[in-house]
């Protein structure tokens, strides 16, 4: 196992009812800013219940972020942030509404030119206003981790600090059931390739870590496709399973002390930030051909995953491994996200504009071992196709 420093502070409140667990944790003195996205928690009953919470306290509130969160609606909230003198910010919403709030609050304290170059040139943060989240998707973890994606004029970059960690994080798997089958499925396939990602390397000897991913796999393989079935789909007990693997998912835990790939996810960025996919489709997209062009330097994983995750003892090594990355072809196809660049109707002449961007944003090392180069993402790329 490698050497790690873990630590996260995120209070969780999670069950049904519990979003009035958040006056708890935001001072009574705090001046709130409730910032959310297109306005998916009027129809379900969310927004109503934040406002209860938020009983007595001061708030405000900024709407109008949008999916895959742009930079440039984002700023707008500084106005508000300044003339009502907010301190505290409130995410309700996906892992947009949350990323976007890491970045609303980053902003607000930035000392500097722009804020936009916390993301373009690694400026450090040093500084932001406290933030708590009520998560209404589970997918992306955003709700007790420090990182955040922002995109401006499709540019998708990342960024991570432990400032902009939410404080608390209420999950309550009832405000799950408003989702439609296309953003679970989405969700599930996000966790899961969180999960690969901080599993699918080589072997370092982190035990627990694997097992913790393993299990996460196989309750996202048992339980994701239920949130989609006509009997099963509103099962609280399905909804909470899948709503607290994403978070375990990337909450630091699974990804200490082991190496960590990443390259389907910036790969992913730049199919998002050029042709606007859902940021989970570019993932089911990208992932498979990451596993055929790099099973050799992966081998002992793949056949690790095979046989715990998949349960396939029969074959030869070879096999064992095809038939590994042909059932998380099946199980993206039964959570109904695409697997081919095909599917969502491009083709190997938009490769080059993906790799242009690549390059452009640095992502010319990728990988556990920082060896995924350019020519070796036009290759997962090609085989995507
Ligand atoms: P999302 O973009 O936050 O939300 C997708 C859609 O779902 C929105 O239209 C939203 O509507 C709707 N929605 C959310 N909750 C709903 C509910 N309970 N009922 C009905 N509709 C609901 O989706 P996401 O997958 O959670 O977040 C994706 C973003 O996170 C991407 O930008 C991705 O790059 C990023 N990401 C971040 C991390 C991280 O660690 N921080 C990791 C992976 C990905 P409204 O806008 O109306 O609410
Ligand atoms: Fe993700």
């Amino acid at each position: 196992m490698l050497n790690f420093d873990f630590q996260n502070p995120t209070r969780i409140h999670f069950g049904e009812a519990q979003i009035k667990a958040l006056s708890k944790g935001i001072p009574l003195n705090a001046r709130v800013l409730l910032v959310y996205g297109g306005g998916s928690i009027k129809g379900n009953g969310v927004y109503q219940q934040v406002i209860d919470a938020l009983g007595e306290h001061t708030w405000f509130e900024f709407s109008g972020i949008e999916p895959n969160p742009t930079y440039n609606t984002l700023m707008k909230a500084q106005e508000i942030i300044k003339t009502q003198k907010i301190d505290y910010i409130l995410a309700v919403g996906g892992g947009s509404v949350v990323d976007g709030a890491k970045f609303i609050a980053a902003a607000a304290l930035f000392e500097g030119d722009d804020p936009w170059d916390i993301l373009a040139k690694n400026h450090p943060i040093t500084k932001a206003l406290p933030i708590g989240a009520v998560l209404t998707l589970p997918a992306t973890g955003s709700e007790s981790n420090g990182n955040s994606v922002v995109t401006r004029e499709g540019n998708k970059l990342p960024f991570s600090s432990p400032l902009v960690r939410p404080l608390f994080a209420v999950l309550d798997p009832s405000v799950t059931l408003s989702l439609s089958d296309r953003q679970i499925g989405n969700g599930v396939v996000d966790a899961f390739v969180h999960t690969i990602e901080q599993y699918l390397t080589y072997n370092v000897n982190g035990k627990v870590q694997d097992r913790f991913s393993e299990g996460l796999l196989q309750t996202l393989i048992e339980e994701g496709p239920k949130a989609l079935a006509p009997d099963t789909k509103d099962d609280l007990e399905v909804r909470a399973n899948i709503m607290w693997s994403a978070t375990m998912a990337l909450n630091g835990l699974i990804g200490a002390g082991v190496p960590q790939d990443w390259s389907t996810h910036m790969i992913g960025h730049e199919l998002t930030g050029a042709f606007g996919i859902d940021h989970a489709r570019t993932l089911s997209i990208v992932l498979p051909a990451v596993m055929k062009v790099r099973r050799e330097q992966k081998r002992e994983k793949l056949l690790q995953y095979a046989t715990r995750v998949w349960h396939i003892n029969e074959g030869d090594d070879n096999a064992r491994i095809d038939q590994a990355i042909r059932l998380t072809e099946d199980f993206f196809k039964q959570m109904q996200v695409p697997i081919r660049l095909s599917d969502v109707d491009l083709g190997g002449d938009d490769i080059d504009l993906l790799i242009d961007r690549l390059k452009q944003h640095g992502m010319t090392e990728l990988g556990e071992h920082g060896d995924i180069t350019i020519d070796i993402s036009r290759e997962i790329l090609t085989q995507a196709v």
